[in-house]
């Protein structure tokens, strides 16, 4: 029988469980590109409860347990001393979400001798060493596609709150104020702007899909070009690297996975390539950024504004100087996890368990690190270091 790891973050501080706001979810019957939702042989929580804290636990524990399987669950992830790390030795299956990552270090590996998978529950394992899972023919698996389009939601209203100066202008309501003129001196319409998205994968088109109403140019960059029948859809201009994107555009957001190619793509030269007052979104991973070279850029002005949800480490110290910066609309990483994406990749991770422990294949689309090498997905979206 089997030891099932999972990390996921704190409840919430008013208690749980939580009062909710409304008493459902719509049921979504399947993803754009023709992919079916997860589909496990049995649920034990109803879609739009909040799983993804500590007491919610995915909705898995009557599921393991009446299989004979243990589950632990923590929030308490970092450091020799932390639950994660002491209970690490003997777990078989680890589970965390981007949001509040397991950081799988190759020591992590060393130190968990009988792990046979890692899961994410949400999409992007970065925070899993994927050359020490290949080297340990360790699968690596995540819910595809289970919160893309709740990602490219989030991307929309960060480019028109930005754009729109929202946030500041929302502050001058909350302190009695009527400051139009303060509130409008940096508010502009988005329409005939230039937006370009690095990667035009699920999120990418998904984005490109939602803002084309809008009536903007739209640019995207790709290691693979999309089908001509899109590009001529949504009248797309395709740039080779991001680097020849960004001068053309007002708007740009980054919807590719953290690897050795993205690694702080966006730099101090790639902010000296765009026009000044460039808004930037990153949603995809902190570290695509230069911490320090978006503060300048948002402090000299190449950058008119930065916003997104993730950061580098996760949960991001109170100093972090994103939490400072001018011209932020920052949020925690949040876009991924609304409760309507929780329902799905709580019931895919699930479905991965299910495979796993009945012996049957995973869905490729769900495979990461599978065999000893890039796999399904992962053989597709990243490049092993
Ligand atoms: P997909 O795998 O569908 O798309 C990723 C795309 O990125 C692919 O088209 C891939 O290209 C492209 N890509 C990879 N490397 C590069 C590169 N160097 N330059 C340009 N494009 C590149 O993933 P999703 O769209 O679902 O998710 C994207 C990322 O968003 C995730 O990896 C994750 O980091 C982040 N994310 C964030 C969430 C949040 O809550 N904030 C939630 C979910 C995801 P190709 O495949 O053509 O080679």
């Amino acid at each position: 029988m089997a030891k099932v790891l999972c990390v996921l973050y704190e409840d919430p501080i008013t208690g749980f469980p939580p009062k909710y706001a409304r008493d459902t979810v719509p049921v979504i019957e399947g993803y754009a590109d023709g992919q079916s939702v997860p589909s496990p042989k049995g649920l034990d929580f109803t879609p739009g409860e909040l799983v993804g804290s500590v007491s919610g636990e995915l909705g898995l524990r009557k599921y393991l347990e009446a299989n004979g399987h243990t589950l632990v669950v923590t929030s308490d992830k970092e450091g020799p001393d932390s639950v994660f790390e002491r209970e690490l030795a003997d777990a078989d299956v680890v589970i965390s979400q981007p949001f509040w990552p397991a950081y799988m270090t190759p020591e992590r590996f060393e130190k968990a001798k009988n792990l046979q998978i890692v899961i994410t529950a949400g999409i992007g394992s970065d925070h899993t060493d994927l050359s020490s899972a290949i080297a340990r023919n360790i699968t690596v698996a995540e819910v595809t596609f289970s919160n893309s389009i709740s990602v490219s939601e989030h991307v929309v209203m960060m480019i028109l709150g930005l754009v729109r100066n929202y946030l500041p202008s929302h502050e001058w309501v909350v302190k009695g104020g009527w400051n139009i003129a303060d509130c409008v001196e940096r508010s502009y319409d988005l329409e005939g702007m230039h937006v370009g998205t690095v990667a035009a994968g699920r999120i990418g088109l998904a984005v490109l899909r939602r803002l084309k109403p809008f009536d903007v140019h739209l640019h995207y960059t790709d290691r693979h070009r999309l089908p001509k029948e899109i590009e001529e859809e949504l009248n797309l201009t395709f740039h080779p690297d991001a680097a020849s994107m960004v001068p053309e555009c007002d708007v740009v957001t980054i919807n590719a996975p953290l690897h050795p190619e993205t690694e702080h793509l966006f730099n101090d030269d790639m902010f000296n390539r765009m026009k000044r007052g460039t808004y930037l979104i990153n949603t995809a991973r902190g570290k695509i950024c230069d911490r320090d070279a978006v503060v300048r850029a948002l402090e000299n002005g190449q950058l008119a504004g930065y916003a997104g949800d993730v950061w580098y480490p996760q949960p991001a110290p109170a100093d972090h100087p994103w939490r400072t910066m001018p011209h932020e609309g920052m949020t925690p990483h949040i876009s991924g996890t609304s409760l309507s994406a929780q329902a799905r990749y709580a019931a895919g991770t699930r479905e991965i368990l299910e495979c796993f422990f009945e012996g049957r294949p995973i869905r490729d689309e769900y495979l990461i690190v599978d065999g000893g090498g890039l796999a399904g997905t992962g053989a597709h979206s990243y490049s092993a270091k």
